[in-house]
This record gives structure tokens, sequence and C-alpha cells, in this order.
């Protein structure tokens, strides 16, 4: 069994990120930068959005960190997403998930120039990966792709199962490993025998939020499991949605909680801020 390690491939990423960050005609085009918009003070999305202004830092990305009250009113929000889209010097601009309740979090995520979505969210974006002709890919799925291709893991062909069908990971997820000539199925609350379906798996890849959800005996010898939960166990600790204490020892290759999924999340969406400014200004 081989343990994934999430840090290592962030960290050399993140290394390739900042070398083609280095190599940005920025004399002609620009800095390139990133306006991340956090509403409230949810302490999670603190501690999510300072890795990101981290990660931005790091490989070179100019970020700006635009902090709004809680009881920000919804035309607040739409004013301050209009602007970034006008604003040449930004090239990507992400709204913290989850925005407070009294604000429509989809009209507020249509807003953003599906140009410079850099989450991948807008429905544009979602089409064109859809259509097979991705351009921004959600950052979770994406990192999941790159852990898979790290390792070498053969995906053509081989019986993939998706378990959470969120717009944010399940779905994309599907699509890309579709895309990659595995036979897809996706699971979800309301499927019948999930133990039945996952058992059959060459991959089965877990995003659904519920602690140590998948068991040792809903997976077969040697499958390839990835884990996309970050939840709490019984002592508050950190863990996934996969039961990893007696899932691993089953399988050929497993992601980690935390160190697996969660550190290429951050990367990606660097990559996809990259991406972006390129498309923005018609590089390769
Ligand atoms: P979400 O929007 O709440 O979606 C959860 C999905 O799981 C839904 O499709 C739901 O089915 C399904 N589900 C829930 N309980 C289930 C069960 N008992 N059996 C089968 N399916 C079940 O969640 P999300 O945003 O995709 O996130 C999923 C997990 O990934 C969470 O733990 C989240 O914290 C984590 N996450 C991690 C990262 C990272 O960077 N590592 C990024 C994003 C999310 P229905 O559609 O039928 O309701």
């Amino acid at each position: 069994m081989q343990i994934i390690d999430g840090k290592l491939v962030s960290q050399e990423t993140r290394k390739d990120i900042a070398a083609q960050v280095a190599a940005l005609p920025v004399d002609k085009c620009g800095p390139i930068g990133l306006a991340v918009i956090l509403v409230g003070d949810n302490p999670a999305s603190q501690v999510y959005v300072r890795n990101k202004i981290n990660g931005c830092a790091e490989v070179g990305i100019k970020s700006t960190l635009i902090h709004l009250p809680a009881d920000s009113a919804f035309d607040e929000v739409m004013t301050t997403i209009k602007n970034l889209n006008a604003d040449p010097d930004v090239n990507g601009i992400l709204l913290q998930l989850p925005v407070p309740k009294h604000l429509d979090e989809a009209a507020l995520l249509r807003a953003i120039d599906p140009a410079k979505d850099v989450d991948g969210c807008h429905y544009v974006q979602k089409g064109k990966l859809w259509i097979g002709e991705p351009e921004v890919i959600p950052c979770t799925p994406y990192g999941v792709m790159k852990l898979l291709d790290y390792y070498n893991i053969e995906l053509q062909g081989k019986n993939a199962v998706v378990v959470g069908r969120s717009n944010l990971v399940g779905k994309p997820l599907a699509q890309l490993l579709l895309d990659r000539n595995a036979t897809v199925t996706i699971c979800h609350s309301r499927t019948r025998d999930l133990g039945e379906i996952t058992r059959r798996a060459d991959i089965v890849c877990v995003a659904i939020g519920v602690a140590k959800f998948l068991k040792a005996d809903m997976v077969k010898d040697g499958a390839v499991v990835i884990d996309v939960g970050m939840d709490r166990d019984e002592n508050g600790k950190l863990c996934g949605d996969v039961d990893f204490a007696n899932v691993a020892e089953k399988c050929s290759y497993i992601t980690p909680v935390p160190g697996g999924v969660g550190p290429m999340t951050v990367t990606m969406l660097l990559q996809n801020t990259v991406k972006v400014y390129k498309v923005q200004h018609g590089l390769n």
C-alpha cells in the first residue's frame, strides 16, 4: 500500500507554478493578480483565505483580500464583484464560500466574470468542462487528478466510483475521470446498496462530508481510494470520509486526511490564476 503524499505533490506543483509566474510577460501584460472576497468572520473560511493569500505570495501572484462585514447587503457584495470584474489589474476573483445565509450565493457566483472565475464555479466554465473543453477546472477535483497522475495511476478502462455529487467536487471529478476514459459511477445520498457499488470499483473517490463513512468492507483489495472529506471525528480531530485505519491496508494507493487532497486545493487555485491570466492575454 502506498500513501499518496499530497503535501509533496503540492510543494512540487507550486515550484512549477512559481516558474510559470516568473516567465509571464508582465512588462507587456501587467502583473498577475487574484482578488479574494470574504464576507463575514467564519473561522474556517478565515483559515482557507489566509492559506490562499499565503499561497499567492509563495508563487509570486499579487493578492488582494476584500473583507466585507457579515451583515453586508447583497447589492454591496454585488458591487464589489462588478468592480473587480472591471479592474484590469485583477485577473482572478474568488468568492470564499459559504457566504452568510441572507445572501444569494448562486447569484453572486453567476455575477463573477467567467473569464476571471478561478474556482471554475460559473456555469460557463462548468459547461466547457462538460463538453470536454475544460478551461478552468474546479480546484479540488483538479487536485485529485494531479495526485492520480503524479503516482501514474492508470485510469483508462477502470471502474471509478465517485461518492458525492456536489457542483464543487463530485460532479466535476466524475467528468474529469470520464474524460480520461474511466467508466464512472456517481453515488449520492439516495443510492441503494452503495457498498455493493464501491466494492466493484478500481478507484473510489469519496466527497460527502461524513466522517469515516467508507469502511473496509466497502472496498475491494487493491483499490485506489481518494478521500476528499474534511470532517471531525468523535474527539474533534480532523479526519476524512474514509475509515483510514481499516481501509488503508486493503488499498494499492490511498490519500490520508490531513495531507492528501487538502493541500492540493489551494495549489490548483494558484494554477487556475495563471491559467486565466494566460487566456485573458492570449498566451499559449
Ligand atoms: P456537499 O455539497 O455537502 O455535498 C455532499 C454530497 O454527498 C451530496 O451529493 C450528498 O448527496 C452526498 N452524501 C451526503 N451524505 C451521503 C451518504 N451518507 N451517502 C452517500 N452520499 C452522501 O459537500 P462538498 O462540498 O462536495 O464536500 C464534501 C466533503 O469534501 C466535505 O467534507 C468537505 O469539507 C470536503 N471538501 C474538501 C475540500 C478539500 O480541499 N480537501 C474541498 C471541498 C470540499 P445528495 O446530493 O443526495 O444530497
